[in-house]
């Protein structure tokens, strides 16, 4: 016989996470499914080490650690999480249940789904030199993936937003010497951030493009252009980090019937979307007075469950009627 988890979650971010604890909590059977091959969404691939400060219960947590805290409530109960699984088709089956299939050729089967995708898959936006791609996992990354190999390197980092400004001031700590190179004069980063690099010993270019990385097997210098300058100016550098941002993919959420508003799927008060039996929490969901937190994300999936435990009741207390009338007309 089949298997069928009573909710199917996408994404394993920190709303997802705490949506497949608080089911499970709940009684629900829950599984939940991530395209990375490890959890905590934006959080662990964007920023890990950058502290928040608005998570209730938490003076300040690093991204890293709430994850840490989130996967531990996950594990309390025995629901599965599956890594590397891209769901990359939805469908619904003759008898009302949902089939998630990945791109391996995996699937599940739920008879609801929560979608907790985030801003969908998370790619992060390339530079578009050839030298990036030479060099990636050589000493260039677009995504942090262990902050030691950063310990007591000379690193350039490039990008203007919150992800740059976030890791420039983590590294100013940890790493030898720290380059921030921004391509225009104004950041659009959190100012706070901005103010503690220009405070840091961290060395700031502005209006300047890297243009080629150079070394010998591995990075070891970078060549950037200053507007209005002639020549490319070098750097000695050992590890360059890209954050230039992500591109978000919704992926297969947009070829089915889903009403999409900026970007993301359309959530009544409920987080019901316009599909039936598919709920939208988190960064997804597009709902009105909707603001892209961790802890709206967190209310999100309470007022989710709550509503599929109620109409769960309903359901049951109805199917309980029909058979003692049954037993009555006999
Ligand atoms: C630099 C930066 C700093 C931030 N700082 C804060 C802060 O201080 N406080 C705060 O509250 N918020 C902050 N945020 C916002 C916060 O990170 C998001 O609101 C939060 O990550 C949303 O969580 P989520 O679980 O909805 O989505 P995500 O974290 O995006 O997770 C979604 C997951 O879904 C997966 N997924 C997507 N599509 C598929 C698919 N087809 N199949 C399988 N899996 C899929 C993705 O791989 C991903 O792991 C910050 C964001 C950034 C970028």
């Amino acid at each position: 016989m089949k298997k069928i988890y009573d909710l199917v979650i996408v994404g394993a971010g920190p709303v997802g996470l705490y949506a497949t604890f608080l089911a499970a909590a709940k009684n629900l059977n829950p599984a939940v499914v991530d395209a990375l091959s490890y959890v905590g969404g934006q959080l662990t691939a964007l920023y890990p080490q950058k502290h928040i400060f608005d998570v209730a219960g938490y003076p300040k947590v690093t991204a890293a650690a709430l994850v840490e805290e989130l996967y531990g409530q996950v594990k309390q109960y025995e629901s599965p999480v599956l890594t590397n699984f891209k769901v990359v088709n939805l469908e619904r089956e003759p008898e009302g249940e949902y089939k998630l299939t990945a791109e391996d050729g995996r699937y599940l089967y739920g008879h609801r789904v929560m979608l907790a995708a985030g801003a969908g898959m998370i790619v992060p936006r390339t530079l578009g030199i050839e030298a990036a791609e030479a060099y990636l996992g050589k000493g260039f990354e677009y995504v942090v993936k262990d902050v030691e190999e950063y310990r007591d390197k000379r690193v350039l980092i490039i990008g203007g937003g919150d992800t740059a400004l976030d890791w420039a001031n983590f590294f100013t700590v940890t790493a030898g010497e720290v380059t921030l190179i921004h391509r225009r004069s104004k950041f659009i980063g959190f100012e706070g951030s901005l103010r503690r690099l220009q405070n840091s010993t961290c060395n700031i270019i502005t209006d300047a493009k890297l243009i080629d990385i150079a070394g010998d097997g591995k990075v070891e210098s970078a060549h950037y252009q200053v507007k209005g300058e002639d020549q490319p100016r070098e750097i000695k550098v050992d590890r360059i980090l890209g954050c230039i941002g992500f591109t978000p993919k919704l992926g297969f959420l947009k070829e089915h019937n889903f009403e999409i508003a900026e970007g993301s799927i359309k959530a009544d008060q409920f987080m019901r979307t316009s599909v039936e039996k598919i709920y939208a929490v988190g960064d997804i969901s597009n709902h009105p007075g909707r603001i892209k937190l961790i802890s709206t994300g967190f209310g999100n999936v309470q007022i989710a469950l709550n509503h599929i435990v109620s109409q769960q009741a309903e359901m049951e207390e109805d199917q309980e009627e029909a058979s003692l009338e049954e037993r009555v007309d006999h």
